[in-house]
């Protein structure tokens, strides 16, 4: 049995700059990271490297690199949970227990949400952003597709990063319009939601770049069925009236999205609220009924888009909260406003950067003179492409919180 004053569950975007935000308030503070994996990734890259603009490597970093100095690894998987007991216990029934807890375990993609998927990602020109083994593959198939047709799926929400099925589309796409392509290739987005991004703000700008690519949108499409040596996919549409027809297309590529859960351990844990996330309330991060329990990042059930941006903005929340329930002072909880980004890759060199909180709220990080979220951007692209990467591997994960110091209440 081992014993840590905060046990950190997950050592991703959101497991890592937390244990960094609290290290940097309380060095001396007794933290304990769970994780299994040896690979920590920043999955924002991928959907440049799908669009031949990132080396994948550059994405990938050891875990070892990444768990701050004066932190313990518990190199496991946590099974289960037990909070009246102050308790986690792990793969091969350890115990690890705790004062405080902080689930950041990300989400699950479910590919086997969708029948044949799995026996034909990564060949028969079936590829997803969503895994940095195929995110190459993506590029590949951009590269030497002259002809025919290109089907882009987006799953029913919540998904993390809400934008990254079309932001693959418009880079695709923005190739094959360079390269005088577009007239013999047929482009095709199949959503399961009813319109093309969740804030209408951002919807203008977007539609001009589907018209630009002449892609045809597809609205209330679920991919469920695919055949890869076949090349068909299959949807269930919802029609008005309720019913439900199954729709067939061929590809000649296609860049599938998969469903998206939260992961089995939390899904039937008592932390999970009736959708299977962490329940925690949206301002504080706070656990609903379990107290000394937190949750920050995609495993949460806060409202807000899953997003890197979102969870560097939660970290030194959940961290100012944590301490002061731990009786290290601070009077007053820091609030989370629900910011959360996604910069749309809508062609090489422009992004039409979304940043908006709970509501639908428009949270834009620069002024309008300067950067326009609404409006196609270069200056966005620099951010995404220059800085971003060094702000999340420098700063957010190593605590320096320039870009997100908690708000508090009044
Ligand atoms: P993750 O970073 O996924 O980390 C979860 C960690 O928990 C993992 O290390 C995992 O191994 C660990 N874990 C899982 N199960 C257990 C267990 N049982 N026990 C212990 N540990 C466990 N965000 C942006 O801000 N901007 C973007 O442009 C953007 N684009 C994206 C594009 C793509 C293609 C993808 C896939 C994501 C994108 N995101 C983007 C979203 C962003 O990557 C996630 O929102 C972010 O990584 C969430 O952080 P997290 O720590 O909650 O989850």
């Amino acid at each position: 049995e081992a014993h840590a004053e905060v046990v950190i569950i997950g050592g991703g975007a959101a497991g890592i700059a937390l244990a960094a935000s609290l290290k940097a308030r309380r060095p001396e503070l007794d933290i304990a990271i769970i994780e299994p994996a040896d690979v920590h990734y920043y999955q924002p890259g991928w959907t440049m490297v799908g669009g031949g603009i990132f080396d994948p490597a550059t994405t990938a970093k050891t875990m070892a690199s990444l768990i701050p100095a004066g932190v313990r690894w518990i190199k496991a998987a946590v099974a289960a949970f037990e909070p009246q007991k102050n308790a986690v216990i792990l793969e091969g029934c350890r115990l690890v227990t705790y004062r405080a807890l902080v689930v950041a375990a990300g989400l699950k993609l479910n590919w086997a949400g969708i029948e044949g998927l799995s026996e034909t990602l990564g060949r028969n020109g079936v590829t997803s952003n969503y895994r940095y083994d195929l995110a190459p593959y993506t590029w590949e198939l951009v590269q030497s597709l002259k002809r025919g047709r290109a089907v882009f799926t987006q799953p029913p929400m919540p998904i993390k990063c809400a934008g990254a099925p079309q932001k693959a589309l418009y880079l695709s796409a923005d190739h094959w319009y360079r390269q005088g392509l577009l007239k013999d290739i047929d482009i095709d987005f199949f959503n399961a939601g009813a319109v093309l991004f969740g804030v209408k703000e951002y919807v203008p700008a977007l539609m001009a770049y589907i018209e630009r690519y002449q892609a045809q949108l597809h609205f209330q499409h679920t991919l469920t069925r695919i055949d890869g040596e076949k090349k068909r996919a299959w949807f269930w549409k919802a029609d008005a009236d309720g019913t439900k027809s199954v729709i067939e297309t061929d590809f000649d590529i296609i860049h599938v999205v998969p469903p998206q859960v939260a992961p089995d351990f939390v899904r039937v844990s008592p932390l999970a609220d009736a959708a299977g996330w962490v329940d925690v309330d949206q301002s504080t991060l706070r656990h609903k009924t379990f107290g000394g329990v937190f949750a920050l990042g995609d495993v949460a059930n806060t409202p807000n888009a899953k997003t890197a941006a979102a969870a560097r903005k939660q970290a030194p929340i959940v961290a100012h909260n944590l301490l002061r329930d731990l009786g290290y002072g601070g009077d007053r909880d820091a609030i989370y406003d629900g910011y959360g980004s996604c910069p749309l890759t809508v062609e090489r060199g422009k992004i039409v950067l979304a940043e908006f909180g709970y509501g639908g709220k428009l949270l834009p990080s620069f002024p309008g003179w300067l950067l326009d979220g609404t409006k196609p951007s270069h200056l966005a692209w620099l951010l995404k492409e220059r800085a971003l990467p060094p702000i999340y591997w420098q700063a957010m994960l190593r605590g320096r919180e320039w870009m997100a110091k908690p708000e508090l209440v009044a």
